[in-house]
């Protein structure tokens, strides 16, 4: 598997200066070191991203989008093109949260069109599925997840450690709730098993799967040890440099 990745959603939060004060202070704590063993992306706010990628100056910490249209150019107000967020600087793209995906009735169609207008712009889709707490009480859990890399991901071609996926819980975003280590592996290890099918040996094994949804501090290090789990999508925590930083440095 690929080095573990920890990716920060700072969705819609903060303003310039709390942005920058974030972005400085990671670089700053890189600096200082030791580094982390797992690699580092924040996706802030679609307008801090040139300021947030000065902040962070030479530092090792990508930035990405938040979500990117599957359109090249166009007439889409409010939208950005995947072209548009690599030209300011992104090496990733969040496709498919379920924030969009509810919010924005985005179907698994438009997140597969997004996540393949990433890969064009030469960016890194991290595509997100996630069932609901109904289909995880209903036991359809792994029905729904399936359903959703089926008609998500790009299709099959040379893409080996060309896109990310993220499992996270819908139940478990912002709410405090974690999957269990057992839950989170049985997840993973069928994710991993679809890629295998889907694109191949060698596609699945650089394919870091992300587990998200409440991962803290106190939970990081338990659930990066599953196997599979190639890293986390961070939400709240990643707010906080020092959460954040505590997070990566419980990479194993
Ligand atoms: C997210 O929104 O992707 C997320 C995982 O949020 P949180 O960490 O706050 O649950």
């Amino acid at each position: 598997m690929a080095r573990k990745l920890i990716a920060g959603n700072w969705k819609m939060n903060g303003l310039s200066a709390d942005g920058t004060a974030l972005a400085s202070a990671l670089a700053d704590r890189l600096e200082a070191g030791p580094a982390p063993s797992c690699d580092l992306l924040v996706c802030p706010p679609a307008p801090l991203l040139p300021l947030i990628k000065q902040a962070i100056g030479s530092a090792t910490i990508a930035v990405g989008g938040q979500d990117c249209h599957a359109k090249e150019s166009g007439a889409h107000t409010g939208d950005l093109s995947a072209r548009l967020l690599a030209d300011v600087g992104c090496s990733h793209v969040i496709v498919g949260h379920s924030e969009r995906r509810s919010d924005h009735g985005e179907s698994s169609a438009d997140v597969k069109a997004k996540a393949e207008a990433a890969m064009v712009a030469g960016l890194v889709p991290i595509i997100c599925v996630g069932e609901t707490e109904e289909d995880r009480n209903a036991g359809r859990a792994l029905t729904v997840i399936q359903d959703q890399i089926e008609r998500s991901l790009p299709e099959a071609g040379s893409n080996a450690g060309a896109f990310v996926v993220a499992y996270e819980p819908v139940w478990a975003i912002g709410t405090g709730k974690t999957a269990t280590p057992q839950d989170v592996a049985e997840v993973h290890r069928a994710i991993h098993t679809l890629l295998q099918a889907g694109f191949g040996e060698a596609t699945a094994a650089a394919t870091n799967i992300l587990y998200g949804g409440s991962v803290k501090p106190d939970n990081a290090a338990e659930l990066m040890a599953v196997e599979q789990v190639g890293g986390a999508l961070v939400g709240g925590a990643s707010l906080k440099a020092e959460d954040f930083w505590a997070i990566a440095r419980s990479c194993p």
